[in-house]
């Protein structure tokens, strides 16, 4: 399929996406789910995050990265200078698991077209692959994430050229004090990988603190950034 030109047509294309999606049957997870969870954020975001799949409060309220581990990622953006709605965020499943298990190979499959399709459109320079599922779904290897964290490389997407960035799910770090330090770590590099200032030293703005409270989404819908 050829790129789509100008920043209208591809958020035209993006809001028939989520129309698509959000009736979307393709895996079993339809039958589970309450709320198709398409992602959120900047439809002309330079930076772009792929989780794995929605969790309890993602699938009730329909959007994204909305618990503690959203708390977390709002934190890390904003020690780099960004917020939620300078980025979009995804997962690889739309759909959430029940019990939060692991998203199944068979599901990956039927979903992975949504995804694809996402970036395409939204055409980031960075896609941040947060976790072993997104990452190896990305990267096309099954490499995981405790050796390729941090290490940028050039993917095509479809018709899209992207860095891909694998980090920890912020999830992983919520409890563990090591762990943040690695996620904070490779946060700090995402400045440079966007071709921008490098973010303020950790020394100059104010810890990031892992939150274990579920917080209040500010957005009402999905797509009020697009
Ligand atoms: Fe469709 Fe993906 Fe949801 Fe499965 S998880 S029903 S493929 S949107």
């Amino acid at each position: 399929m050829a790129a789509v030109a100008t920043s209208e047509a591809r958020r035209a294309e993006l809001v028939e996406l989520f129309n698509t999606v959000s009736s979307c049957t393709a895996c079993s997870l339809s039958e589970t789910r309450t709320k198709v969870v398409f992602g959120s954020g900047n439809a002309d975001a330079e930076l772009m995050f792929v989780g794995e799949a929605p969790g309890f409060h993602e699938d009730q309220q329909g959007l994204p990265f909305v618990g503690a581990a959203g708390k977390l990622l709002e934190s890390l953006l904003g020690e780099i200078g960004l917020s939620r709605e300078d980025v979009f965020i995804g997962n690889v499943l739309k759909c959430r698991p029940p019990g939060n298990r692991d998203p199944q190979a068979d599901e990956i499959e039927a979903c992975q077209s949504h995804l694809f399709r996402q970036i395409e459109l939204i055409q980031p320079r960075v896609v941040a692959t947060l976790g072993n599922f997104a990452t190896k779904l990305l990267s096309g290897s099954p490499t995981g994430i405790t050796r390729v964290h941090g290490c940028e490389q050039s993917v095509r997407l479809g018709n899209s050229e992207v860095l891909l960035y694998p980090i920890y799910h912020p999830a992983a770090a919520l409890y563990t004090r090591a762990m943040l330090s690695v996620l904070e770590e490779d946060f700090a590099r995402l400045p440079q990988l966007l071709g921008r200032e490098p973010a303020p030293t950790t020394s100059e703005t104010a810890p990031v603190v892992p939150v274990a409270t579920p917080v209040a989404t500010e957005y009402e819908t999905q797509l009020d950034l697009f």
